[in-house]
């Protein structure tokens, strides 16, 4: 039997305890995949479905080739093979480039002023850019989807760059919690708009620059408007409903979206052009359900990760809009910090593409939220949730609700609420026996997510008395105990 070796994504190191692979003796990918639930049961939901087959969130490669492409399950393995597990996270062959955006040659570009050609000059002195590179960056349109950890890096080297017009799409406030990896904003920037301080700072970098704020988020109401006015889209987003959103709205254009995605030390970069290859849809036909999925909040994240991801997106962005090099269509690149390695996978266009194959069964926008199983604010419904006040008023009462505290370990070091049993979000399936189901239950978290999720899951177990607590422990500081710590 071949001695293969599968390789576990840090999402679900938890599960095989830490490891990063694990050794498996198997003949074909779907042996290898049954031996390593089987030994791992934990694992098993996370990669297979209730009929025993590979979820559509994960993909599988043997040795940097999609099993995909080749046969899923029957792949046979060979004496040393590498079997990788990529899911998807929070976060076709290539070929000539060209310039993204068109020239314009019947109008005589102006020419650069003399502080452009002294700004520029290294970029000048390249042959691969020169005048011709450098006026096709300042025509060129790139529309940043979030300024955060991708998109801070990314849109500082852009504008330094000097491509033309920059539109960011953003609508939140910096919070203190940002600048450990958010390298637009400074300290005395908190609790301000993040468009208002990035169009600031990126019009101090660079003046030739046109920053173009695009307030609220983007959603299937405004997206094809907003993106219609881009050359090409960068893809910062930390969220799945926009992931897709950004991804259909490209393909439906025709516009390329260079992705990104972090998640600890993680990351992932690609450029989606179903022009010329495959799409985000391609790669994950469908989301993971919201509960397998932690956040940058809830998983933290390197903080040098984003800037490593969004510096790479921004390389990307550049190449497409030059016209110059390999760009990373129908590859995808993974970096691990931890390990320092770069990998890459190649990428197939899916045959049955919902919405970039030859026949597409998607010719429009969808309900994002909807199709990820989440909602925008709030718990959403189904949902029952117990405000603060509320709780204490009850824990001061007859009969006390139990308090469960579904965070990680390293979060109940910043904060806690005495009396509370801790299982992390991700323990309470194989945990759920440590609650009683004749006493009343509130879960709670760092702010309502990941509570709402467990309570969910509870209410499907069977649970009859189970709350969230709304706002989390931020609110139960905030209103409550000014004493705890907030983050
Ligand atoms: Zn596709």
């Amino acid at each position: 039997m071949p001695r293969t070796t599968v390789k576990i994504p840090t999402p679900l190191r938890s599960y095989v305890g830490g490891a990063a692979e694990v050794a498996v003796e198997a003949a074909t990918v779907g042996t290898a995949i049954q031996l390593l639930v089987e030994s791992h049961p934990e694992l098993r939901r996370h990669l297979l479905n209730p009929e025993g087959r590979l979820r559509s969130f994960v993909s599988v490669y043997v040795n940097d080739a999609d099993v995909r492409t080749l046969q899923r399950d029957a792949t046979p393995l060979a004496e040393g093979d590498i079997v990788s597990i990529v899911p998807a996270i929070a976060g076709g062959a290539p070929s000539a480039s060209r310039p993204v955006a068109p020239a314009a040659p019947t109008e005589p570009a102006t020419p650069f002023s003399p502080e452009e050609l002294r700004r520029y000059s290294r970029h000048l002195l390249l042959p691969e850019v020169g005048i011709r590179g450098q006026r096709a960056l300042r025509r060129a349109k790139v529309l940043l989807v979030g300024t955060g950890g991708l998109g801070a890096p990314a849109a500082l080297y852009l504008a330094a760059a000097g491509v033309g017009t920059l539109g960011l799409v953003d609508f939140d406030a910096i919070e203190l919690s940002n600048l450990q990896r958010q390298v637009l904003y400074a300290t005395d920037d908190v609790g301000r708009p993040k468009l208002d301080v990035a169009r600031e700072r990126l019009g101090r970098l660079n003046p030739y620059t046109t920053i173009v704020p695009h307030r609220g988020p983007l959603d299937a109401s405004n997206a094809l408007e907003v993106l219609r006015g881009y050359d090409l889209v960068l893809d910062g987003t930390d969220n799945f409903p926009t992931r897709y959103l950004v991804n259909d709205a490209s393909v439906l254009l025709g516009k390329p979206n260079v992705y990104g995605s972090i998640y600890r030390f993680e990351g992932q970069v690609s450029v989606f052009d179903a022009r010329r290859g495959p799409c985000y849809r391609c790669l994950y036909p469908e989301p993971p359900p919201p509960e397998l999925v932690p956040s940058c909040a809830e998983a933290g994240v390197l903080g040098v990760l984003p800037g490593v991801v969004g510096a790479l997106q921004a390389t990307e962005a550049i190449k497409l809009i030059v016209g110059v090099g390999e760009p990373l269509i129908g590859r995808l690149l993974l970096y691990d910090a931890s390990a320092m390695t770069f990998r890459e996978l190649r990428l197939e266009k899916n045959p049955d593409c919902v919405l970039c194959s030859t026949h597409p069964t998607q010719h429009g926008l969808i309900d994002y939220p909807a199709f990820c199983g989440v909602t925008s604010s709030g718990a959403g419904p189904g949902v029952p949730e117990v405000t603060p006040e509320a709780l204490r008023d009850e824990l001061a009462g007859p009969e006390p609700p139990l308090l469960v505290d579904v965070r990680e370990p390293e979060e109940l070091e910043i904060s806690h609420l005495d009396g509370a049993l801790a299982i992390p979000k991700g323990e309470l399936p194989e945990r759920v026996d440590e609650l009683t189901r004749a006493r009343s239950v509130v879960v709670f978290c760092r702010s309502g997510g990941r509570s709402a999720d467990a309570t969910r899951l509870l209410l499907e177990l069977g649970f009859r008395h189970v709350r969230s607590l709304r706002g989390g422990i931020n609110a139960w500081a905030e209103k409550i105990d000014p004493s705890l710590a907030r983050y």
